[in-house]
């Protein structure tokens, strides 16, 4: 029989190592968190060789004396639960698991000095797990921590680490993840004597968002909306990108529970959900989210690095996420990221085209590239009239081929001063249909600039929120055929379709068993206006194929919209009147969502005056 024995403080101690400090940014991690449970105002992380030479991190903090030194490097020593409570944690750490950790498997020198105390302060070193006595030492008041030669005690380990760059990266998603969470707080990371990160404190009310924007990038604020929504006594409040504002990762999605940032499925579950309608299944949303609940409606203690956590009514808190995303998305209308018109504008200048010209080979013959472009303009289908060109715009939704439902309402001019081109060019932010160029792209004139829209797609996503408002109310109203249309298709897909007959009937497309491999189509969804029956469902069956089961009533219902809005929009390449196209701009205004198609692309850019002028030097 084998003898068991309890493993040596040391051995234990390395075990534990394993769990909470896998790589040099998980041991970061945990020496900011403690700064900041300390109450530190700065915090400056400094790395050598990505943080396998050094890690150092120093803080401001409350400090500590001789006694609490000692004590800190011991296994399950924590001044964080002093009443043994493990439902109310309002500190980062609890654990007291971190420091015994580090010191395991490193070289670990913490000089610390109490705060508002004039004592000279403590140095404590600890070796591979061996503790040596403390002495004193020269230091401000606050903490400094070294760790040096992490993982030199475990080298089975030390052989898993990436290069240094890449340990740096991850060191420092780690640390923009707890700054995000602690905007008051100023922070620095430095990489070889390299200045990474600098974040000065940022406090007040618009202090998150400052916060966020010195860590994404500017262009996240300008394309962020804010979410804030309270529900009994769960909280969600942050900043979510608008969907053109996309990104083909969800590492950009910053999740935070209670403060402490969190890698949680149920969380970027709901996340996907709340844009599912606006983004294709591979773009993801830029968003950074707090959602705070009650201490006891959460346990935090489920991951040796904390990073998840369990909830206590998990749907509750997706519901939350779904409804409070939703909700501000409506808010942003027909809002498209600022980030296309500068896309555009990036393409567009002189200099871009020398250094990138592969950006024009793409659309043009490399030889005449910019006078096909220009030829390409005079034969613009049409040009808007100067004046009074705007007249008569009630007339214009018959002028589409489309059913009533999905005409875009129709556009009254209150007074006659109204209906001139220059009247529409300041009352409505998309502006006045000049030209459609390419049978595809309608030009704007707008107060402050112009604006380009991409017609499919416009009309596409009008299609699409005119359907799921029908279903709001109900079911999508459809429009009978005179005389059934009777497709022919094999066999199996017939069958597929057939299964889900009552939730396609549901969505205004009725369809029957017309003997073996034939459907017989009765009736069209009233949006979607005149549709060839046979492409549409060749698409539905390869989407329901794709699901691998029937559509049942209630679910796929959006997947399965899009697929349709996408038969029913006016096509690239067809010719419209100058009424169709100002109603459609009309109707993209009113329209929630209308500023990205289905799959997340924008349906418009915006290009402003003083944008255009850069272009030609003029500024
Ligand atoms: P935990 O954070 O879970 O308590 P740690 O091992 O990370 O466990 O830290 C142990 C203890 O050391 C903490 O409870 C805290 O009292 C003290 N400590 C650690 N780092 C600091 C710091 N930067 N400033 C002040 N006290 C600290
Ligand atoms: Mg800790």
């Amino acid at each position: 029989m084998n003898q068991i024995r309890k493993l040596p403080e040391e051995l234990i101690n390395r075990i534990a190592a394993g769990e909470v400090v896998e790589r040099p940014a998980a041991a970061v991690k945990e020496l900011v968190e403690n700064a900041i449970d300390a109450g530190a105002t700065r915090i400056d992380v400094t790395l050598r060789d990505g943080g396998l030479a050094l890690i150092s991190v120093r803080d401001d903090g409350i400090g500590m004396d001789e006694d609490n030194l000692r004590l800190a490097v011991e296994r399950h020593a924590t001044s964080k639960l002093p009443d043994d409570d493990l439902l109310h944690i309002a500190s980062l750490g609890f654990r007291g698991e971190a420091l015994a950790s580090i010191g395991a498997v490193s070289r670990l020198k913490i000089t610390s000095r109490p705060r508002g105390e004039k004592t000279e302060g403590r140095e404590i070193f600890v070796e591979g797990g061996k503790l040596h006595d403390p002495a004193p030492a020269a230091c401000q008041s606050g903490t400094v921590i070294e760790v040096r030669d992490l993982f030199y005690a475990t080298p089975a380990r030390l052989k898993f680490m990436k290069t240094p760059p890449t340990e740096a990266r991850h060191v420092r998603d780690a640390l923009e993840r707890l700054a995000m969470a602690f905007p008051d707080t100023g922070f620095s990371l430095t990489h070889n004597d390299k200045t990474v990160l600098e974040l000065p404190p940022r406090k007040g009310k618009d202090g998150l968002l400052q916060r966020l924007s010195d860590i994404l990038g500017r262009e996240f604020s300008e394309n962020a909306m804010p979410v804030l929504l309270e529900k009994e006594e769960a909280a969600l409040r942050g900043y979510a990108g608008l969907p053109t504002f996309n990104r083909g990762t969800s590492q950009a999605q910053y999740l935070f529970v209670n403060g402490r940032p969190v890698r949680d499925k149920l969380l970027s579950g709901a996340v996907r959900g709340a844009y599912a309608d606006y983004l294709a299944r591979d773009r993801h949303p830029v968003l950074c989210l707090f959602v705070d609940v009650p201490f006891d409606l959460v346990d935090v203690n489920v991951h040796p690095a904390k990073s998840e956590v369990r909830f206590r009514d998990p749907r509750n808190i997706s519901g939350l996420i779904v409804r409070g995303l939703r909700n501000a998305l409506e808010e942003a209308q027909h809002r498209a990221a600022t980030t296309t018109a500068q896309q555009a504008l990036h393409y567009m200048s002189p200099k871009q085209q020398q250094h990138e010209s592969s950006a024009w080979q793409g659309g043009y013959s490399q030889d005449s590239a910019p006078y096909k472009n220009l030829k390409g303009m005079e034969g613009a289908a049409y040009r808007y009239p100067r004046n009074g060109g705007g007249r008569n715009l009630a007339a214009s939704s018959a002028a589409m081929d489309l059913p009533p439902s999905a005409r875009p309402p129709q556009y009254t001019p209150a007074a006659q001063e109204n209906t001139d081109t220059e009247n529409i060019v300041e009352s409505y932010p998309l502006g006045a249909a000049c030209a459609q160029l390419h049978d595809t792209y309608i030009v704007a004139q707008t107060k402050d600039g112009i604006v380009i829209v991409d017609q499919h797609a416009a009309h596409e996503r009008l299609v699409y929120e005119s359907m799921k408002a029908d279903l709001k109310g109900g079911s999508v109203k459809s429009q009978g055929l005179l005389i059934p249309e009777v497709v022919e298709m094999d066999e199996n897909a017939a069958e597929i379709l057939l299964q889900s007959a009552e939730a396609f009937a549901h969505m205004g497309l009725e369809i029957a068993a017309f003997g073996a491999g034939a459907i017989s189509v009765q009736a069209t969804p009233a949006p979607l206006g005149q549709v060839d029956c046979k492409k549409l469902l060749r698409d539905l069956a390869d989407e329901i194929a794709e699901l691998d089961r029937p559509l049942s009533l209630k679910e796929g219902l959006d997947e399965v919209c899009s697929t349709m809005a996408c038969h029913g929009s006016v096509r690239a390449g067809r010719r419209l009147k100058a009424e169709e196209m100002n109603a459609l701009l009309r109707q993209m205004e009113k329209t929630p969502h209308s500023g990205q198609c289905n799959h997340g692309r924008p349906t418009y850019v915006e290009l402003k005056l003083k944008d255009i002028e850069k272009l030609f030097g003029r500024r």
